[in-house]
C-alpha cells in the first residue's frame, strides 16, 4: 500500500469525482435524451445538441462559441438529485471557477451537489481539456501584513516544482542506502512515502489547486505525486524499469488506482 489513510472525515455529500463518475452515470440511458428536443443548456445558452467548445473568458463567464466543424459535442445530462439539465462540459467548467461560491452547486437551483476540492477539480478539468480559473491572477499584496500572495497558478506551479525536487532528493537518498531487493535496486516505494511524509511535515501542498478536503481528494493527491515520480524516473533513469524496485512501485500505483475506483463506485 503506497498510502496510509488519514483520519476519516464524513461528508454527507459525494466527492466531486464520485458525483461525476458515479452519481451522474446512474441514469446514463437518458443522457442526450432531454424532455424537449430543442432544450437549451442554462450555462452556455446553446441548444443541447450544438457542437461547442468552452473556454474561460476574463469576465469569468463561459465564453462559448459554436464550432460546427471542429468541436466535439458534450453529453447533455440531468443533474442528480435536482434534475436540471446541462452539458457535462459546462458542469465541469463550473467546477473550474475556483473563486466562485457556485462551483459546487447546480447553476439553476443553486443546490449544493458535491464536496469540491482543488485537486479533484484540477483532475477533472485536465481530463476534460479545461483549465482551472486563475482566480487570484497577478497575486495580491496585503498592506497590513505586507505579505504578497502569488496567484493560484503561480502557487500551484511552485508547489509542483517543490514536489519534483523532493522526489529527486528522496530517490537519490535511497540510492545511497542498502537495498532490500535481490537485484540491489532502490526502494522506490520508501522514497515515495518519504516524499509524502516530508510534504506533510511542511504542511504542503497549500496551493488552492492541489488542496484536498475529501478522502477522494487525498487519494488523488497521492496519485499526482506518484505520476510525477514515475515521469521523473522514466525520463531521467530509463534503466530503472527493469528493476524489482520499479515493479514494487508500479504495483503500489495499481493498488492506489484501485482504491480510487473503489472510493468512487462504492455502494
Ligand atoms: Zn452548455
Ligand atoms: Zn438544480
Amino acid at each position: 500500500m503506497l498510502l496510509e489513510p488519514p483520519v476519516a472525515t464524513s461528508h454527507p455529500l459525494p466527492s466531486l469525482l464520485r458525483y461525476v463518475d458515479h452519481d451522474l452515470m446512474q441514469n446514463i440511458a437518458i443522457h442526450n435524451h432531454p424532455t424537449h428536443f430543442n432544450a437549451t443548456c442554462p450555462v452556455c445558452f446553446f441548444q443541447w445538441d450544438t457542437p461547442i467548445v468552452t473556454s474561460v473568458s476574463t469576465t469569468g463567464l463561459p465564453n462559448t462559441t459554436p464550432h460546427p466543424e471542429s468541436a466535439a459535442s458534450s453529453t447533455f445530462l440531468p443533474l442528480s438529485p435536482c434534475g436540471h439539465w446541462m452539458h457535462y462540459r459546462c458542469l465541469i467548467w463550473l467546477t473550474t471557477q475556483t473563486g466562485s461560491d457556485a462551483k459546487d452547486k447546480c447553476f439553476v437551483c443553486h443546490k449544493q451537489l458535491f464536496e469540491w476540492d482543488g485537486i479533484t477539480a484540477l483532475t477533472l478539468a485536465t481530463r476534460t481539456g479545461l483549465q482551472l480559473d486563475d482566480h487570484n491572477k497577478g497575486g495580491n499584496f496585503h498592506p497590513n501584513t505586507r505579505i504578497w500572495t502569488p496567484s493560484d497558478k503561480v502557487e500551484y506551479e511552485s508547489e509542483c516544482g517543490l514536489i519534483v525536487s523532493l522526489i529527486e532528493v528522496h530517490f537519490f537518498a535511497q540510492l545511497n542506502l542498502p537495498s532490500c531487493f535481490a537485484d540491489g535496486s532502490p526502494d522506490l516505494v520508501r522514497a515515495y512515502q518519504n516524499v509524502l511524509d516530508e510534504l506533510d511535515r511542511m504542511k504542503k501542498p497549500k496551493a488552492k489547486w492541489l488542496r484536498w478536503t475529501t478522502h477522494t481528494g487525498w487519494l488523488l493527491q497521492g496519485m499526482l505525486v506518484a505520476i510525477k515520480m514515475r515521469r521523473f524516473l522514466v525520463e531521467a533513469h530509463e534503466g530503472i524499469r527493469q528493476t524489482e524496485g520499479w515493479r514494487a512501485f508500479e504495483e503500489g500505483i495499481s493498488v492506489l488506482q484501485k482504491s480510487i475506483l473503489e472510493e468512487v463506485h462504492k455502494p
